[in-house]
């Protein structure tokens, strides 16, 4: 067992991790950075969307981590697993100790299987798939070009997941694979969302309404999945009636897309770092800890109640970084993340709604000549090459990038609606 400290300890190299780590480096060429990441490959998770649609490939979603960490970091090929904040400690799984001046925690979220009977057991087999999983995502590719009829169920489970959009985003590349087919009418397409709605933000809401009307697929809110048998291919559904009732509904599909539950990681809920809902607790401006004022947290696993997306952290790492800077200065913390969160929605083959909002759901798009809510065939290319070299070339390069984000863009619009 062995102890070492470092001067800023980030635990996650995942969109949060590295590009924190390479963008201090580019703020600060001698500042000793330590990052605990236990995986050599790291993915560019936005794109499996078009990975699981057929539109992109998994190799052009992933790079090695040592390809990408700045070689001046010192990568621990590790799992942290516990936090001792009081004594400025982190525990790794081999029993190593690190100790820290700066914590910057950030190892996303996790994937609740077992919250789902039968989803282990079925995942990538049986027309059972999931963009979630990365080890299944391509597994929705091969199952789409099959289906040639049939019940095609797609879900939703209770909210907050990473990218709320994505498991209707993979539902229509799947409609408008059917259409261009000519199977659609041999096709039944529905969406179980445990939610009430189609998205968080009313405004993007109404407009894809719109987008699943013209595809004919039917909802159905309120309905949780609770187990799926993939042999008989039935999938099972909690909802309840206006008193809080509780039933189970039963269905048969030909495939389905799940998206499963998702929390923060058992080691953080377990920590002193999290608040009662399990997220590392923090500021939601500056994002330091509110309690352990050297500890900051980003990306999936932060508190802060944005969406939880890539383009997020984008707008987080610049302020973590600056912060951090700061109290080595002897400076004060500042507020500078307003929770902007973007959610590019593939509607089709070749159109993407670029949602962009900010905390309370404000409409904040990065651009003013484009109604947000239009099918755009600009966005789908830059959802095929634009964001993929912005996430590789830029964010995680630790470029800082930042195209101001304004309500103002849209504010006659929201009026209109
Ligand atoms: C299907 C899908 C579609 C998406 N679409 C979009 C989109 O269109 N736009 C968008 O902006 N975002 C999208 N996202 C969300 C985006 O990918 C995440 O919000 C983003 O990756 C969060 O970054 P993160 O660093 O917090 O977590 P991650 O990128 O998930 O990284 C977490 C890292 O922590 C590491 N880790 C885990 N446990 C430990 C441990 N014990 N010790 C040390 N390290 C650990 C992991 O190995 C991983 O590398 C999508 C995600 C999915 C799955």
């Amino acid at each position: 067992m062995s102890e070492q400290h470092h001067t800023v300890l980030i635990v996650g190299g995942g969109a949060a991790g590295v590009s924190t780590a390479n963008n201090m480096r580019r703020k600060n060429s001698t500042i000793d950075i330590a990052l605990v990441e236990p995986s050599e490959k790291h993915y560019y998770q936005p794109g499996f969307t078009i990975v699981g649609g057929g539109a992109y490939t998994l190799k052009k979603a992933t790079k090695n981590q040592a390809d990408i960490i700045n070689p001046s970091i010192n990568w621990i090929k590790e799992y942290a697993e516990s936090f001792q904040p009081d004594e400025n400690k982190v525990t790794l799984k081999s029993g190593d100790i690190l100790s820290y001046d700066f914590l910057v925690v950030c190892p996303g979220l996790q994937l609740d299987f077992n919250k789902i009977d039968g989803l282990v057991e079925t995942l990538g087999k049986n027309n059972v798939c999931s963009n979630y999983s990365v080890d299944v995502v391509e597994y929705t590719w091969e199952t789409l070009q099959k289906i040639e009829s049939g019940n095609i169920l797609f879900t939703q489970p209770p909210m907050p997941i990473k990218c709320a959009g994505a498991p209707q985003k993979i539902m229509y590349l799947a409609a408008d694979r059917f259409r261009k087919k000519g199977i659609s009418d041999k096709t039944n397409v529905e969406f179980f969302n445990a939610g009430p709605g189609m998205f968080g933000v009313p405004f993007f809401a109404k407009a894809l309404t719109k987008v699943i009307a013209d595809y004919g697929i039917t909802t159905n809110f309120g309905h949780n999945l609770v187990a799926i048998d993939g042999d008989a291919k039935t999938a099972t559904f909690e909802t309840s009636d206006a008193d809080g009732n509780k039933s189970t509904v039963t269905r048969e599909f030909d495939m389905i897309h799940v998206t499963q539950p998702q929390s923060a990681p058992d080691f953080i809920k377990q920590s002193p770092l999290s608040n009662d809902a399990g997220w590392v607790d923090v500021n939601q401006s500056t994002l330091q800890h509110t309690q352990y004022s050297n500890v900051f947290s980003l990306g999936d696993v932060s508190s802060s109640p944005n969406a939880k997306t890539a383009a997020a952290v984008r707008k987080q790492v610049p302020v973590v970084v600056d912060n951090i800077l700061k109290l080595l200065d002897n400076k004060e913390v500042a507020e500078g993340y307003d929770g902007y969160g973007s959610c590019p929605l593939t509607t089709s083959l070749n159109t993407v709604m670029l949602a962009e909002f900010s905390y309370g759901g404000k409409v904040t798009p990065s651009f003013p000549f484009l109604d947000p809510r239009t099918n755009s065939r600009l966005w789908w290319i830059g959802k095929l090459i634009g964001f993929p070299w912005l996430y590789w070339q830029v964010m995680i390069k630790g470029i800082r990038f930042d195209i101001p984000h304004k309500a103002s863009y849209v504010e006659k619009l929201t009026k209109e609606d």
